[in-house]
Parts: C-alpha cells; structure tokens; sequence
C-alpha cells in the first residue's frame, strides 16, 4: 500500500485528482504525481510540464526560441529548459516564453565526475553571476579542450571529417558527442546516431581517452542550490548503477541539498518508475518529470512530453 498513491490511475490518484486545483484530464496524457497520497494538500496546483529539454544553447536542434513555441503547440503550461553546462539560452527562452504566455524555468543540466551518466538538474537558477556562472565557464573550457580531443581519436580511428564541419553543424556555444554523431552519420561511417555512439563515441577507449573534468555531484547540487535554484538527480536508470549504489547516490546528494528525483522520463519503465518514486518518498524528495528532448534530428525517438506534475515547490 506504501506506494499506491504513486501509480496513475490508482484509486488513491483519483482522489488526489479531484482534490487538485486544476487537473485536466485530456486524453493520451500521461498522469503523474510526484507525491504520496498523504501528502497531497488541497489547493496543489498541478501543471502541464516537461522539465527537461535541450536547446542549440547546447546540442538541442532548435533554438531556445523555436522550442518555446514548440512547446507552447504541445499545450504545455511549465517548460524547463535544461541545457547542458549552460545558462545561454536561458534568457532568450524567458522573453519567448512571456511573449507567449508559456511559463518557462530556468534551468540547466550539470554533468557530474562519478559516473558516465550522472548528471543534475537545476531549475529555477540565476543567470547572475556567480559560482554556477564560473562552473559553466570551467566545463565550457574543459568541453572546448575536448572536441579537439575527440577529433584526434575520430581521426586515429581511421573516420575522416573536419571539426569545421561539426562546428558549423553544432551553431552554439557547445560542442557535444551528437554534434559529431551527426558528422559522422551524414559521411557515412555509420547509419544512426546510436549507432556513432556505440561504435566511437561511447566506447571505453573513448572515455579513457577523451573525458573531460567534471565536478563531483554534490558539487552540482550545491552550486545551483547557491544559485537559487532547486537540484532534481536526472534519468536515474541512465547512471547503470545497481538499485543499492542508487540509493547511496540519492542519500548522500539529499543530504547535500537535492530536492528531487526525475522518476518521470520516457525510458524509464513502470518498475523503474515506482522505485524511484519510492526513493523520493523514503528521502523527502520532490519527483519531476521531463523528456530529455533535444529535437527529432538529435533524437529520432524522443518527443516533449506533456506530464501533469505537482509544481508548487518549484514554481513559489
Ligand atoms: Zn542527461
Ligand atoms: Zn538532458
């Protein structure tokens, strides 16, 4: 029964349905809510989100612009745009989104040391100066460092393509691996994204080679706190840890000030969901939800999504 409030379309997530101040329940939407049943207070506000979500800022196909108003068409009221170790594109996305009426948070996604895909949310974060700004700053040099890097190791592999080329392709401020995915997929050498990744850019040579530094998750944690923002762990199942190393990650970050975990993501199957949710739970966590979408060229598979999720605590 611990967890019963968690699963859409549970007897109990009716009840905190009609409770809720402005549920709607149109079709083909999927349902989520971050807390237990006994949590819910009346006059909760849920709202249609999707908080997590790239930009060209990083290596998101469109511009923060373009997916303001993409995400407007999909109905959604709360966008968060997350990109990777950079405020950007947070601005521009703002003044689309007021111009729209679209709610936009101001987020970011720090990649941490301690594993290949851990990585930390921020919403809500300033884009004032400060430890954060000189955090993104640092990974922007370390990642700048990098693609001269990852060129070199292309070209030992024998896979012949200019870093102009996946500049000019990239357009922003960041370099990223689907930048070159994309270079190489367009040559030839492979015939998908995944498949550039499995075979070059997410091998183990790759990463002895060509990592770049990383802060500690905890520092993530507490530099976007510092900034004012609110730290969610994203796509737990991404990291590849067992649930018992999981847990530990979640304790020690929790103890460092994370306020949530992002138990809603498309890849994540029910299992995986209800775990994480327990684990919120268990550590006093928020749940947020968000489709890591980066547009259909970066990402075939991946569209925004549209979850109904509890937002107060993000939005005050
Ligand atoms: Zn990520
Ligand atoms: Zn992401």
């Amino acid at each position: 029964m611990a967890d019963a409030g968690f699963i859409a379309g549970s007897a109990d997530w009716k009840i905190i349905l009609k409770d809720a101040c402005a549920p709607r329940l149109a079709k083909g939407r999927k349902l989520c809510y971050g807390r237990s049943a006994n949590n819910a207070e009346k006059g909760k506000c849920i709202m249609i989100v999707d908080l997590h979500t790239h930009s060209t800022a990083s290596d998101g196909q469109y511009t923060p612009s373009e997916l303001v108003r993409l995400a407007k068409d999909r109905g959604l009221e709360v966008l968060a745009l997350t990109d990777h170790d950079t405020v950007g594109g947070l601005e521009e996305a703002v003044q689309a989104g007021d111009a729209l009426g679209l709610r936009v948070l101001r987020g970011i996604e720090l990649s941490a040391r301690e594993y290949r895909s851990l990585h930390v949310l921020g919403y809500g974060v300033s884009t004032a100066p400060s430890a954060l700004t000189r955090l993104c700053a640092e990974m922007k040099d370390g990642r700048d460092q990098r693609k001269y890097r990852i060129i070199d190791f292309l070209h030992e592999k024998g896979v012949d393509i200019s870093l102009a080329e996946v500049e000019e392709l990239a357009g922003g401020d960041v370099i990223g691996r689907p930048h070159f995915a994309q270079v190489l997929v367009r040559h030839g050498y492979v015939s998908s994204n995944r498949e550039a990744f499995d075979r070059y850019l997410d091998t183990r040579d790759f990463h002895r080679r060509v990592e770049r530094p990383k802060p500690l998750a905890q520092v993530c944690v507490e530099t976007i706190r510092a900034a004012g923002g609110k730290a969610s762990l994203a796509h737990p199942y991404q990291i590849g840890v067992d649930t018992g190393t999981l847990e530990d990650i979640v304790r020690n970050l929790a103890g460092c000030g994370l306020d949530a975990i992002e138990c809603f993501y498309p890849k994540h199957t029910p299992e995986q969901q209800s775990f994480y949710l327990r684990l919120a739970e268990k550590y006093g966590l928020h749940a947020t939800g968000g489709s890591d979408f980066h547009g259909e060229r970066v990402k075939p598979d991946v569209r925004l999504a549209a979850w109904e999720l509890e937002t107060d605590w993000l939005l005050e």
